[in-house]
């Protein structure tokens, strides 16, 4: 089998994990990888059986050590114009074209070129290897990992997660959550709206609400944390309801999101929805309409990495990339589950975020070289 980080990555690149494909034959691949170099990897499915985490440990299992995170899912590239195809490696120019080659196939090659030193160095604790499926489409597989990870010996001390950051240190982003809202009212002649109950009228209120929360969370000192913007936001995305322009709307069903700023806030918003949906916006519509229903439903749930300084992570990432300074994101990733469990974490991982989810997806040579250099230094750390 290949071993260096070029090969492994042409490997990777080469099998197509769109997320809405399975991503078994990657992980077979890895699987194979891992026990070629002695190392028994284990594979958690998924209920439906076409999906899977991979988990590898290399190092004394009783030991509390570091986990290196990626995820092995990639966005499609239905519609994008590529020079090259997305599937298939491509060097041109000390740049290395592919789909996932930034997001985050790069530094999964790393990571698995560095196992044979891992393997040799006689580590005095472990590090974990953690790949998981579905992350592009609401880190639907990080939790069965972190939670086989704290079942399996003692908590990790740390978690390095490998988004793209240009091997800079990432100590916060924001959460994401996704709902979807579903309004029933009742449908009737526009020429008599006062016999129905008007959904997307109601649907109208609701956003309201929600304008009015962000307003006054927006307007809060206490809510300012390092990011642009610095307070939580609340989005509505899409909306679709009613059937004719002479029909009072029977349904309207949005979606919209929070990108929260800390744990909590977002349970804050719920409650404040729910309290308005019960106390005025439903007893209205049930005037008219005992069946009036609001239903909101959470299509995916992405915690937060809360902003930290100066944890154990961060400290010995500054130390190994030697850049002294960390910054935040804004984009999401699987690292607030790892945190929310009591892991030191951090993003740290090569490639610029710019070139990710994009036609012509690159990452410089030397970004993936910046990673081998920060791998090798965190193997001689484990040793020690
Ligand atoms: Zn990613």
């Amino acid at each position: 089998m290949p071993n260096s980080h070029l090969d492994i990555l042409e490997r990777l690149v080469g099998f197509d994990t769109v997320s809405r494909n399975s991503n078994l034959q990657l992980i077979d691949w890895v699987k194979a990888y891992f026990a070629e170099q002695g190392v028994e990897a284990e594979v958690l499915y998924d209920e439906t059986g076409t999906k899977a985490n991979l988990l590898a440990t290399i190092g004394p299992v009783d030991r509390a050590g570091i986990v290196l995170s990626g995820h092995t899912d990639v966005v499609p590239v239905d519609g994008q114009d590529w020079s090259s195809d997305p599937f298939k490696l491509s060097v041109r120019d000390g740049k290395v074209y592919g789909r996932g080659t930034t997001d985050m196939k790069g530094y999964l090659a790393c990571a698995l070129a560095a196992v044979p030193d891992l393997v040799a160095a006689d580590l005095a604790r472990p590090v974990h290897f953690a790949l998981s499926y579905d992350e592009e489409v609401g880190c639907l597989g990080v939790p069965a990992i972190v939670e086989r990870i704290m079942q399996k010996g003692p908590r990790p001390e740390m978690a390095f997660i490998g988004e793209p950051s240009l091997m800079s240190i990432v100590n916060g982003h924001k959460g994401s959550c996704g709902l979807r809202t579903d309004i029933t009212g009742l449908a009737c002649h526009s020429a008599q709206p006062h016999l129905g109950v008007n959904a997307i009228l109601a649907a109208s209120e609701f956003m309201q609400m929600l304008s009015r929360q962000q307003a006054r969370i927006a307007a809060d000192p206490a809510e300012a944390a390092p990011f642009d913007p610095p307070y939580t936001t609340i989005s509505v995305g899409t909306i679709r309801g009613g059937m004719s322009r002479n029909t009072v709307a029977g349904t309207c069903s949005f979606e919209w999101d929070i990108r929260a700023t800390r744990p909590g806030i977002k349970e804050e918003i719920w409650a404040e929805a729910e309290r308005f949906v019960q106390e005025e916006l439903l007893p209205e519509m049930r005037k008219r309409q005992p069946e009036a229903a609001v239903k909101t439903v959470i299509a995916y749930d992405v915690p937060p990495l809360v902003h930290t300084e100066g944890n154990a992570a961060e400290r010995l990432g500054q130390k190994l990339t030697g850049k002294s300074d960390s910054m935040t994101v804004p984009y999401g990733s699987e690292a607030g589950f790892f945190q929310e469990v009591g892991m030191a974490t951090v993003i740290c991982g090569p490639g610029n975020i710019d070139q990710a989810h994009k036609p012509d997806e690159y990452i410089a040579e030397s970004e993936l070289a910046d990673c081998m250099t920060f791998l090798d230094g965190l193997g001689r750390q484990l040793a020690a």
